[in-house]
């Protein structure tokens, strides 16, 4: 496709998506939480300003819990206390904490909330990551692995063993989209689309067609890779890419292989995953980054209402675009 094609067929998108949207009133809104921007639109009759604060206000609240770039949040205080045996904890670190585990079974160990140790020695939980020495990789990959957390819910305690540290960075947002449409729908809120920093987008109801969504080109977020559409549910994406650092001609990105405790080495550009709940979905992402499309498309045909788009990098710029499960109208955009 040439330049000019694609720039009309992303118009014709948004066109569809403007008629589709245009259809009743609505809110748009922005706000900057979690490290990135949240993008709202409510699309009720009468659309509530207040509904749209409480579901920010939600999101960040649950930042204070679950954020490892802050040392005073919840999960930081938990990760201090590790080896203290079990630890009362809020509701919602019990239960994002639970989802992280039952990920961690669901995929054999591929999503693994205990890669925190090796995250924070690569600095990936900072501003400025960098290649640990061989040994100090070594040390920070022993403590990894899921059961080294127990979790209670009546009443809500955590305990980690020794040196583990719980890193909800491939969670997180998702548990927050889920909690914030909750929260949108207990105002009254009945169409809305919620995107999180474009990793995360979740939706309450259905608009005519599906809602649209583009996947922008990790190597240049000015270019859109994909589109397709979506009924109902939720949709991420993970990548290495935007979270990378080069050394010695080697890129090092932000997804960990929990069995190594080092960076994923792959030809993935990234994974986007559909699926019933925003929580799911940013979760499973991640772990099918790790996967890879082999065995993760193998993992998703055994999920109900769960697809995947891997798109792996080829020669020069080209890319390979492999699915799993059912995607509505997939539309590359690319060429
Ligand atoms: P993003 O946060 O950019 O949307 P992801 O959802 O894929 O991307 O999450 C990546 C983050 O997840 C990393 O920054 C790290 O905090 C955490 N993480 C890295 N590897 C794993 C893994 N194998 N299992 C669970 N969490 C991981
Ligand atoms: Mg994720």
């Amino acid at each position: 496709m040439t330049a000019a094609a694609r720039v009309v067929t992303t118009a014709l998108l948004i066109g569809i998506a403007n008629h589709a949207i245009g259809a009743a009133t609505g809110l748009h809104a922005l706000r900057y939480v979690m490290g990135t921007w949240c993008d709202l639109v409510v699309l009720n009759s009468s659309p509530n300003a207040e509904a749209v604060e409480a579901s920010f206000q939600e999101i960040a609240r649950l930042e204070r819990v679950m954020s490892n770039w802050d040392a005073a949040s919840e999960v930081s205080a938990l990760n201090a206390r590790a080896g203290n045996g079990p630890q009362p904890v809020s509701t919602d670190l019990a239960a994002v904490v639970r989802e992280a585990t039952d990920l961690c079974s669901l995929t054999a160990g591929a999503f693994d909330p205990t890669v925190g140790s090796a995250v924070h020695a690569w600095g990936f939980d900072t501003e400025s990551p960098r290649k640990p020495t061989s040994e100090r990789a070594r040390q920070a990959a022993s403590p990894v692995g899921c059961d080294r957390i127990r979790v209670q819910t009546e009443p809500p305690a955590i305990a980690l063993e020794r040196g583990t540290r719980i890193d909800l960075g491939g969670i997180g947002k998702g548990y927050a989209v889920d909690r914030a449409l909750a929260v949108l729908r207990a105002h009254g809120v009945t169409r809305a689309k919620l995107d999180f920093g474009s990793s995360s987008l979740g939706f309450v109801g259905q608009i005519d067609g599906g809602w649209p969504v583009v996947v922008a080109d990790p190597r240049n977020r000015d270019r859109p890779l994909v589109s397709f559409r979506v009924s109902e549910g939720s949709v991420s994406t993970s990548g290495q890419r935007e979270h990378s650092f080069i050394r010695n001609g080697q890129r090092y990105g932000h997804i960990f292989d929990p069995r190594t405790g080092l960076p994923v080495q792959s030809r993935l550009l990234l994974v986007t995953v559909i699926a019933p709940d925003a929580g799911l979905a940013d979760g499973l992402s991640t772990a099918l980054f790790v996967m890879g499309s082999t065995e993760g498309a193998r993992l998703v045909s055994t999920l109900p209402d769960t697809a995947a788009i891997f798109v792996e990098e080829r020669a020069g710029h080209d890319v390979t675009i492999v699915t799993a499960g059912r995607v509505d109208d997939l539309t590359r955009l690319d060429r």
